[in-house]
């Protein structure tokens, strides 16, 4: 089998795909984590896995507040869930910022950021995931 190439959904470069059904890789251009699955002998699926935890997170968030507000969980509970959706979050964003300290390639809705631009939104980024992930700490702390 050859290579295949296809693009990063994070920073839009082309990666080489070595042939292999499912593999994670970090992208070599912007250092984001990766998952590839193969699905014929030239197209492969990619997605960012930080993207992914991200999308994951809401779904989670959003039952457990329907799950308060429907009084099914008592608010001890709902505050250990928001503190530790909060802790997941900021490790995400933490690995996120972090990689684009390391690459100088982020992006922003617009589109992809690169160097200085990059490297300001990481640094943003890094501190707010750091936040992120104390407050988190310290609620679970709190309310365990
Ligand atoms: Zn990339």
């Amino acid at each position: 089998m050859t290579e295949t190439a296809c693009d990063c959904p994070f920073c839009k470069g082309v990666i080489e795909l070595r042939p292999a059904r499912l593999r994670l890789a970090e992208c070599p251009r912007c250092g984001r984590p990766l998952a590839f699955a193969r699905i014929t002998q030239n197209k492969a699926f990619v997605a960012s896995l930080l993207d992914l935890a991200k999308v994951a997170m809401l779904p989670l968030v959003g039952g457990v507040t329907a799950a308060f507000a429907l009084a099914y969980i008592d608010p001890q509970a709902y505050a250990g869930w928001i503190a530790g959706a909060l802790l997941a979050w900021g490790v995400i964003d933490v690995w996120d910022g972090t990689a684009g300290l390391r690459t100088h390639v982020d992006r922003d809705p617009s589109g992809v950021l690169m160097e200085a631009e990059a490297w300001w939104r990481s640094i943003a980024k890094t501190v707010f995931g750091v936040t992120s992930t104390l407050l988190g700490s310290a609620g679970l702390l709190v309310v365990g």
